[in-house]
């Protein structure tokens, strides 16, 4: 394990499971903050999350090839290790665990974790494979580094339910925490990926929460789910978003809901020129 600073780096899974089982084996707590880098205050919260509720914090920083598809972003994805280290250094983080490509996907790699249901639909129909991908590299992750917990964000609403039916269906013996998505102060939502919007476009991405707000109060009043969400993805179009998809669904299992009745998640996906944008917040009945 190699010292970078205040903060120690762990590039190998036996170095990483050397240290968390040192600091276990002293009755500290361990969280787990699963990052691929271009860290900002969105995996910060997770990192203070994570702070509050452990003795130690490991942040993982692995840009997953496996959850990009062929033609998005992988290569161009936004990488700074120092600066990354620098807020992970910052925010208490104890530990990186910065794995090289061969060290998650040997040589005659050939398992991957497939989660349904959830998977299904929204971001698993625009993005073949990525749900995938992201199940398997959690799945390994948290074997991996086996902490008392793992931190996620509620900004990828159905990669969190992914991990929550992942680690429940095999028995992963780690607790999982969402946390509230981080928001700049016009309301958009914290990502890695804002970097690509030109400035026009950055002027034009916080519609895309507004949308969220006002579809969701218009259907907590009663309106017509049907009806709110086709003119919520009409006021986007008009704007310049090429619309994937804007649907009400179920908070825990994700299924489409056509009448709000208990817990739901109004989900968004938009792309502005060349970014794309998601977004989700709660929606609940009145009373
Ligand atoms: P990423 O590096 O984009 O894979 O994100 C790593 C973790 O940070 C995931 O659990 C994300 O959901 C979470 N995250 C990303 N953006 C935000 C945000 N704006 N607010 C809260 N959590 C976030």
């Amino acid at each position: 394990m190699m010292p970078k600073g205040e903060i120690k780096e762990a590039r190998t899974v036996s170095a990483l499971r050397q240290a968390v089982a040192g600091w276990r084996g002293r009755g500290e707590r361990v969280g787990l903050v699963p990052t691929m880098g271009a860290i900002h205050a969105g995996h910060l919260a997770l990192a203070g999350a994570a702070r509050g509720q452990c003795e130690r914090v490991v942040a993982s920083l692995f840009v997953n090839p496996k959850q990009f598809g062929p033609a998005e972003d992988f290569t161009a994805y936004p990488r700074d290790e120092a600066a990354d280290f620098a807020a992970f250094e910052k925010a208490g983080v104890d530990l990186v665990f910065t794995p090289p490509v061969a060290e998650m996907y040997p040589p005659g790699f050939a398992t991957a974790v497939r989660v349904s249901g959830v998977s299904e639909g929204l971001d698993g129909a625009f993005r073949p494979g990525h749900f995938e991908g992201v199940a398997t590299v959690v799945a390994k992750l948290l074997l991996q580094c086996l902490p008392d917990a793992a931190y996620f964000g509620e900004k990828d609403y159905q990669q969190l339910m992914v991990v929550r039916r992942l680690v429940r269906d095999l028995d992963i013996p780690v607790r999982i925490e969402g946390v509230p998505t981080v928001r700049e102060t016009d309301g958009l939502a914290l990502s890695s990926r804002n970097v690509y919007l030109s400035a026009e476009e950055r002027r034009t991405a916080p519609l895309l929460y507004r949308v969220l707000c006002d579809a969701a109060a218009r259907i907590i009043e009663g309106g017509d789910v049907a009806g709110v969400l086709d003119q919520g993805v009409a006021v986007l179009r008009g704007a310049g978003f090429a619309v994937d998809y804007l649907e009400l669904r179920d908070a825990v299992d994700l299924t489409p809901v056509e009448r709000l009745a208990g817990p739901a998640r109004l989900l968004a996906a938009a792309r502005l020129g060349r970014t794309r944008l998601i977004d989700n917040i709660a929606v609940a009945p009145p009373g």
